[in-house]
């Protein structure tokens, strides 16, 4: 097995391709800040209006947290300002990567109320709430080294249901410039409740239309080393994917 300190920084595999901007995305001097807004059961920051994208980490409060996915959110906000929602109650408490149901369904409803008001402050809602124009949302978690390795991404998006074909394709290519072994809706296909942002919520009694087809989702889930010796490779990573995406798909 390869030792951590053969792998080469993680970024430096990613094909960045020629954007002009990248040299002001990385290295550069000054961190942003990430104002969160506290609610309830999350914490949220509204960024870049421009960035039609949030990343959130859902499972970030311990008890049986998903290690460093909180920092590694976060770390993504400060680089490239994108929207971002980190839980601050324990999944224990409320699962926010659920349906609703007796325990979480005040902490749902919260949670997708923040989606909506990301989505209103980006402007890309129509007058039937609808999006007009493509958006990602990246739902970071983690997965033991034990089911698929220690640089490991697994990408549930339960078989297709929660993003289009298209884009499905483009963030796998994307994510194969990594020298990382990349599972796709294998172990963990992404949770059912990842399909309503995009096509409703018709079963749990909630009150949920879904934003269409130009809502993606991909839940991703990251081995426990690559979280916690590559994070700031992992922050890279997801800012250029961000950053890509919001180029490719207009
Ligand atoms: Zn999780």
């Amino acid at each position: 097995m390869q030792s951590i300190a053969n792998i080469p920084k993680l970024y430096e595999m990613v094909d960045f391709g020629h954007r002009e901007n990248i040299g002001a995305i990385f290295g550069k001097k000054e961190v942003n800040m990430a104002n969160f807004v506290e609610r309830k059961f999350i914490k949220f920051h509204l960024g870049d209006k421009g960035i039609r994208t949030h990343i959130d980490a859902l499972h970030a409060a311990p008890p049986c947290s998903d290690k460093y996915t909180g920092e590694i959110v976060e770390g993504v906000i400060k680089e490239i300002n994108c929207h971002g929602i980190i839980a601050t109650v324990s999944r224990t408490i409320a699962d926010l990567n659920r349906l609703p149901n007796q325990k979480n369904e005040e902490a749902i409803k919260e949670y997708r109320q923040t989606i909506k008001d990301i989505l209103e402050h980006i402007g890309i809602l129509n007058e039937n709430e609808k999006l007009i124009k493509p958006y990602l949302h990246l739902a970071i978690h983690g997965i033991r080294n034990t089911v698929h390795g220690p640089l490991s991404i697994e990408i549930g998006t339960r078989s297709g249901k929660t993003c289009s074909s298209e884009v499905k394709d483009w963030f796998i290519e994307k994510l194969k410039g990594c020298n990382l072994k990349i599972q796709i809706d294998k172990n963990k296909i992404g949770d059912s409740s990842k399909i309503v942002h995009r096509w409703g919520d018709k079963i749990s009694g909630l009150y949920y239309f879904g934003y269409g087809s130009d809502f993606n989702t991909f839940q991703i889930e990251i081995s426990r080393t690559l979280r916690e010796k590559h994070k700031n490779d992992l922050i890279y990573l997801f800012s250029d994917i961000i950053i890509s995406f919001n180029e490719a798909f207009e």
